[in-house]
Parts: C-alpha cells; structure tokens; sequence
C-alpha cells in the first residue's frame, strides 16, 4: 500500500489561464459554427470540406468544455449520491466501449449502502473518465475490476485494470494539463478528476506498473451508510 503516490495537487494558475481561455473561445466558436452551417446551406460547395470544419469546431468545444470545469470553484450542487448506483451507471455507459474490445468490467459493491454528498454530475465525471482510461489502456479480452471498500469514514473505490500500465515517471506526470500518450486524446480528464475530488475533500491514489497494469483508487469521505 505504501507504494501507492498520492497526485492531488497540480494546477492552479494554470488551470484558472485553461478556464479563462476556454471561456473566451466558446461564444466565438458557436458563432464560427453558425456561419459554417450557412455557407453549408447557401453555397454550392462540397459538403466534405464543410463536415471536416464542423467536425473540427466540435472538437474544439469539446477540450473548452472539458477545461471549463475548472472555473466552478466551488462545488454548487449538494447531493445525496449512492455510490453504487453511481458506479453501476457509469459502468452502464462504458459498456459499449468495452464490448468493442471484448473487455468485462467486474463490479463488487459495498454490501452496505453508501452515500456520498456532492455534486453527482462532476462525481460522474470523474469515475467516467478514470474507467475510460482503463478500457482505452486495456488490451482486448482483458477484465477491469471496480471495487467498494470503506475503512474509517473514507470510501475507496479502486478500478483495476490489466493495460499497458505506466513508468514511475509517467505517473508523477499525471494531472498536469494537456498530458497524454493517446493521438486523440485531450490529456485534460485526470486533471479536472484531480480538481473534483479534491473539491470533495478526497484524493486519488495511482499504483501502476508498465506492462501489467494500473489500479486508480478513488477516495471520497462517507456521508452515510445504511443497510
Ligand atoms: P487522455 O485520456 O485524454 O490522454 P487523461 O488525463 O485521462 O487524458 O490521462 C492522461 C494520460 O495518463 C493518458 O494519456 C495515459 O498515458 C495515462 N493514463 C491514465 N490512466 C491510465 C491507465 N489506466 N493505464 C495506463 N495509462 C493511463
Ligand atoms: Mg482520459
């Protein structure tokens, strides 16, 4: 356990610059956008050149959407959230993605209810973007493993995975803004899952070994836990 390195802190300045660009780029976007659907009405143009652009502009929403997290300082929503529906969801989301590679995604819940207070949208985020890394790190056939676990008032929730893994050096890079190894990857996803939890007052924890696998364990306090 003790070989487990704590990666919460990582931005802050740089991350308020990400939100503030991110912010300026999106009314001017959504208006590139509209004229380009125009000039896709009104002009006798091929349409492959005007689906590339509008294909590109999503794109560029989609990394300001990502880094505009960044700018809710303070968690606005407080909700009562069960874990395990939490998990079940978000697995439910990633089915497909994971069926294409033929990749079984095992959960074993709490056997108590637990429930945790926050903001479920940016909760769902995090543990969407931590289990996408680990089917896009995953090879095919390979199993995922999401485990519950509650010790002291903290809940941790692991998610395993037997993928291409990560040097020593790769993992004390994680969450620095922009920090991918994918070609269309945004490299933004841990880093406002660092951003989140902390707001949550918890962290996430990273054990990983090049060519074996990774295991990311999310800890989060208890709000409450019922039978
Ligand atoms: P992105 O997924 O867009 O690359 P992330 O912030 O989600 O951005 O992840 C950053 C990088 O961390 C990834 O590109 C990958 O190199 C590494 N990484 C994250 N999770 C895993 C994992 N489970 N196994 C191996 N590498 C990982
Ligand atoms: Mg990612």
């Amino acid at each position: 356990k003790e070989e487990y390195i704590r990666r919460t802190e990582k931005m802050n300045i740089v991350g308020q610059l990400a939100a503030g660009v991110a912010h300026e780029i999106r009314n001017p976007l959504t208006s590139l956008k509209g004229f380009v659907q125009l000039i896709d009405q009104e002009y006798q143009i091929d349409p492959k050149y005007t689906t590339i652009m509008l294909d590109e502009l999503d794109r560029i929403h989609f990394v300001a959407s990502e880094l505009l997290v960044l700018a809710k300082p303070e968690i606005a929503v407080k909700d009562t959230i069960a874990l395990t529906d939490l998990v079940k969801d978000v697995i439910g989301l990633l089915t497909m993605q994971a069926m294409m590679k033929s990749i079984s995604i095992e959960h074993v819940s709490f056997n108590e209810e637990i429930k945790l207070e926050g903001n479920a949208n940016q909760l769902k985020q995090v543990f969407i973007n931590i289990l996408k890394n680990a089917v896009e790190a995953s090879g095919e056939n390979a199993t995922i493993l999401v485990q519950e676990n509650v010790t002291d008032g903290k809940v941790a929730v692991s998610i395993s995975d037997q993928g291409v893994g990560m040097s020593e050096e790769r993992v004390s890079r994680l969450g620095e803004p922009f920090y991918t190894s994918k070609t269309r990857g945004t490299g933004l996803g841990l880093m406002i899952s660092f951003r989140i939890i902390k707001e949550h007052g918890g962290e996430i924890l990273f054990k990983s070994k090049e060519g074996t696998g990774t295991t990311v364990t999310i800890c989060l306090p208890v709000h409450e836990v019922s039978r």
